[in-house]
């Protein structure tokens, strides 16, 4: 069952129309019922968002002319683009009874006319619900790769991830870094200000972390308090940097109590791919920087000896 569709229609760029679905007032769409039913049929094929997206763009180029359709989500983080912009557009937004599905751009170089927009919707709305289902599936598939508690990538993802990022640096001869990190002393922060505020202090590390890194690089949950970052085209002398940045970013944050106002350190461990190594030895060597770290002091940068060895020889 379909519920009405939110929709708001801009027929030219300086010109905005709304445009409520199938109301009295509007044009009645003129697509044929045929269509309608074999649009509905193929959009119920798939739950992978982008194969969805491309049928119905496909589908609605034989109902309207239509240059290019553009699908984003703020809310899921979604963007997907089909086609050549043109300088006339329509945006819809779509919404079920409960969920906010999104918003869908069409455009083309000539203006959008009433009865083309009044097609539009009536086939937007044989969209509405295979998208929420795409949605809700591109959701699960994310949750199943992230810790929930700080929103970083877990043990699942890492091991995929890694092991492909891996045999690409190798392929094409690009530096791969990787940083081991483990928060100092954190059993004290829930020993003496409670396990909710050591929840929070490791979702602000996630967030500190994240700031530090680019876009290509990630961060995942490697155990309780331990997160490993995975730092694409970083050389040695690059990620010890980034790692240095990370922990002054770490140590800065200051969270309040009502027993007192806190802050943490860390320690990290840098190591940066060989030729031989595989997924497991670089993890290993950047774990074992950081256990030198922590032996050190705690709260500092340490690069893996062998390659300040291979350095300075
Ligand atoms: P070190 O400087 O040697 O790393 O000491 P540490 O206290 O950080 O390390 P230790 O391994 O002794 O303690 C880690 C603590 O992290 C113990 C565990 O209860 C806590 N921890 C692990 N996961 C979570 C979590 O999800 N939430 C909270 N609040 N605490 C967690
Ligand atoms: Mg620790
Ligand atoms: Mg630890």
């Amino acid at each position: 069952m379909v519920t009405r569709l939110q929709s708001s229609g801009r027929a030219a760029l300086t010109e905005d129309k709304q445009v409520t679905s199938f109301s009295d007032l509007m044009p009645k769409p003129d697509i044929k019922p045929e269509l309608l039913l074999k649009l509905s049929s193929r959009l119920q094929t798939t739950l992978e968002l982008e194969l969805l997206l491309d049928i119905f763009f496909n589908e609605i180029k034989h109902a309207v002319l239509v240059d290019s359709m553009c699908y984003s989500n703020s809310n899921q983080n979604l963007l997907n683009s089909y086609g050549k912009v043109g300088i006339h557009s329509c945006t819809y937004r779509l919404t079920t009874h409960k969920d906010y599905m999104g918003e869908l751009t069409f455009s083309r170089s000539t203006r959008f006319r009433e009865h083309e927009l009044a097609n539009i919707e009536g086939l937007i709305s044989t969209l509405v619900y295979p998208l929420r289902n795409a949605v809700h599936y591109t959701e699960a598939l994310a949750a199943a790769f992230r810790d929930p508690l700080t929103g970083a990538g877990n043990r699942i993802a890492l091991d995929k991830t890694l092991s492909r990022e891996v045999e690409l640096a190798k392929r094409h001869s690009q530096p791969l870094s990787v940083l081991m990190l483990d928060i100092d002393h954190f059993k004290n922060v829930n020993d003496t200000y409670g396990h909710a505020m050591g929840d929070e202090v490791l979702k602000q590390v996630v967030k500190s972390i994240t700031a530090c890194i680019r876009q290509t690089d990630m961060c995942f949950r490697y155990g309780g308090e331990e997160f490993l970052i995975m730092l694409a085209s970083a050389d040695s002398e690059g990620a010890h940097r980034i790692a240095e940045r990370i922990r002054y970013s770490i140590e800065a944050a200051v969270f309040t109590h009502k027993k007192g106002s806190l802050s943490i350190t860390s320690s990290i461990g840098s190591a940066t791919l060989f030729a031989s190594d595989t997924m497991r030895s670089i993890c290993e060597r950047a774990d074992s920087a950081l256990y030198k770290a922590k032996n050190s002091g705690r709260n500092q940068v340490i690069t893996d000896h062998e390659e300040i060895l291979l350095a300075t020889n």
